[in-house]
């Protein structure tokens, strides 16, 4: 620009003086040479003007090309495939490009000052403010992976590379560089999800695999170790799958896998697993059954009864009706088991039942099986054994201290057709679960009512008493009271001489409830006798509550006196307490002399036990009454 300023202000002043000498030429030879020199100046002077102009064009095609690298820097900048942007100090934004803007979802303008801390996901928050302490601790760049999250709250995962300077005036400013990996993430997570699929999961029948279900099994037994509360686990195979296989081809076989996974499915709780071990096993995870082992296996049987129930509609198999059996080992999952030792106990327990001739069910355990083949007869049995007139009452004399009969309590036997006499313990329980204790217990009560009746005729018999045993679920039913009220009317005998024994757990179950009831029942003229006394933990603040005539001292505290010092000690509190409370007390159990010398020496004003007569049948009692009554 300078140049062409002195020369645009030189060259007029060149001309005017070419312009003279030229006309002195014309007068003088002379200074012919001197307009030579002048001519020269001037041409060297268009040729600087030329280089000049060149330049100039240069300088200005360099402005232009400045002016658009910027522009394209710019656009680099805003448009980048990454998101960038500075922070200061305080981690506010000081700059940010437009893709970063874009990938927020918030206006750039929005985003300039404001703190970095708001674009992070929260739950991720403390991973950028780890690697903010490795930046400041290293000042060497930092790459992690979190979510950001979009304007309208959507988290989204980030590449960041976080990098620290200082500025030109020596301010510490972080650069973020940051890349939406959401759908690489997205594509990981598939990606996990079919591994875990494939390593976890049956392809066929998308059923938890061998794999899993032994994961799930060290999971439950850790919970039968914390609660002691028992499971099972089941191993199903089909029988004779492999004739279908080979006849019918392996896509018919398939199916046939894919709809036993859904029927099995079928009787699933929360919480139970059904999986596939291979082939044409499966295998069934139960947990959470009882605490008792027994208990536990009925209810696996219960659980298996109901998967053949499920297998006995035919499956279709694309138009093919095939009706499936299925064989079915269990192994009780309870405490001290491994998972090793279930598996091969199911496994046992399934070839058991396979050489048992196929659809059926077997338990590992030889005794837990026997036990469950006892109870399915019984409980089947059970169920006719009312009408068969199957039951009949036995008798066991109670007498006071002078070796008087004065009653008898009823004891319910069942003469099984095939097993020969059978004592409640074997099926009372049974009966309790199934219901069936509710008729049985009415029988009873009528049965000894029509007893008592019958005692009336004669002077001997007319005033002993008759003790009946009542069950929780008999006690519990609502109309228990009428029921009774209509047996005793029925019947037409004295109810004084009737006398329920209730057990102290029955009565602890529901104190409140028991009370009000027992009140009703004892309004009918019948008085209650505490079972089992001393098993329970009474307290005295509710004892003095029930309308009992008698305690019943529990045969275990009986069976060490006298010698140990602790029962002696309950067996005299007992009677002292009954005394107290103006409560006769009776020791069951009873079976020396020297059992009977303690309780009579310590005040005890009742006994029933096998020194006396153990229980017997209704001949035998009328034998046994003949000698011992008072009159
Ligand atoms: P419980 O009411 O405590 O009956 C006493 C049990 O002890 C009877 O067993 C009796 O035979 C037995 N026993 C009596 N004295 C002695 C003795 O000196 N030594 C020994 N070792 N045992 C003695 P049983 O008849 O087998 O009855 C067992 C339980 O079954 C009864 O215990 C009662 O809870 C229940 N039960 C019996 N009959 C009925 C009934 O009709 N209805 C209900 N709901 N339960 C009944
Ligand atoms: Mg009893
Ligand atoms: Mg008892």
């Amino acid at each position: 620009m300078k140049n062409r300023r002195v020369l645009e202000n030189t060259l007029p002043l060149l001309r005017a003086k070419a312009e003279r000498l030229f006309w002195e030429k014309t007068h003088s030879h002379e200074k012919e040479s001197s307009l030579h020199m002048v001519q020269k100046e001037l041409q060297e002077l268009c040729i600087h003007q030329i280089e000049l102009e060149v330049q100039n064009e240069e300088l200005r095609e360099s402005k232009e090309e400045l002016h658009s690298t910027k522009k394209r820097y710019l656009d680099l900048y805003e448009f980048a495939p990454v998101g960038y942007c500075t922070l200061n100090e305080e981690g506010d934004i000081i700059q940010v490009n437009l893709t970063m803007a874009k990938l927020l979802a918030i206006p750039k303008s929005k985003l300039l000052g404001q703190s970095i801390k708001t674009c992070i996901y929260r739950e991720d928050q403390d991973i950028w403010y780890l690697y903010c302490q490795k930046l400041i601790k290293t000042h060497t760049i930092q790459a992690c992976e979190l979510r950001m999250t979009k304007g309208d709250g959507t988290p989204f995962w980030v590449h960041l590379d976080i990098s620290i300077q200082r500025d030109t005036h020596n301010e510490i400013i972080v650069h973020l560089t940051l890349g939406d990996i959401s759908s690489h993430k997205q594509a990981q997570m598939e990606l996990e999800a079919t591994v875990h699929a494939l390593a976890y999961y049956d392809a066929l029948t998308k059923l938890p695999n061998r794999r899993l279900v032994q994961d799930r099994l060290s999971q439950a037994i850790g919970a039968v170790e914390r609660n002691g509360i028992c499971g099972a686990l089941f191993f199903i195979d089909v029988d004779h799958f492999k004739l279908l296989n080979d006849t019918r081809g392996h896509d018919v076989g398939d199916l046939l896998l894919i709809e036993i996974s859904k029927r099995l499915q079928l009787n699933m709780r929360f919480g139970d697993t059904v999986g596939r071990q291979g082939g044409d096993e499966f295998m069934i995870l139960l947990s959470g059954l009882s605490e008792k082992s027994t208990e536990a296996a009925a209810m696996a049987l219960q659980f298996g009864q109901n998967i053949y129930k499920t297998f006995e509609k035919p499956f279709d198999l694309n138009g093919f009706e095939y009706s499936c059996k299925i064989s079915i080992g269990i192994s009780l999952l309870q405490k001290g088991s491994s998972v090793e030792e279930l598996f091969k106990h199911a496994d046992i327990a399934l070839y058991q039942a396979k050489d048992a001739g196929r659809n059926t069910l077997c338990f590992f355990d030889p005794k837990m099986q026997e036990a469950i083949n006892l109870r399915t007869i019984l409980d089947s049995d059970l169920h006719s054994a009312i009408a068969l007139q199957e039951f009949c009452l036995f008798y066991q004399p109670q007498l006071d201290k002078k070796g008087v009969c004065i009653g008898v309590e009823a004891l319910i036997r069942w003469k099984h057709p095939k097993r020969g006499l059978v004592t409640p313990f074997d099926f009372i329980p049974h009966a309790e679960d199934s219901g069936l204790i509710l008729p049985i217990g009415l029988w009873v009560l009528k049965m000894a009512c029509a007893k008592l009746k019958q005692w009336e005729q004669y002077p001997d018999r007319k005033t002993l008493h008759m003790a009946i045993n009542v069950s929780t679920r008999q006690f519990r039913q609502p109309n228990y009271v009428l029921e009774v009220e209509s047996v005793l009317k029925e019947s037409g005998i004295n109810p004084a001489l009737l006398e329920f024994e209730l057990t102290e757990n029955l009565v602890l179950e529901d104190i409140v409830g028991s009370i009000e009831k027992m009140s009703e029942l004892k309004k009918l003229g019948v008085s209650f006798s505490m079972d089992d006394f001393g098993t329970g933990y009474s307290s005295l603040s509710y004892l003095t509550q029930l309308p009992l005539s008698q305690l019943k001292i529990d045969k275990s505290f009986i069976d060490n006196i006298p010698g140990s010092k602790n029962n002696e000690t309950i067996v005299r509190t007992i009677i002292a307490m009954g005394d107290g409370m103006e409560i006769k007390v009776i020791a069951e159990g009873v079976e020396i002399d020297a059992q009977k010398e303690f309780l009579l020496s310590n005040g005890c004003h009742f006994f029933q036990g096998y020194l006396f007569s153990t229980p017997i049948s209704e001949d035998e009692l009328e034998t046994f009454l003949d000698r011992n009554t008072g009159t």
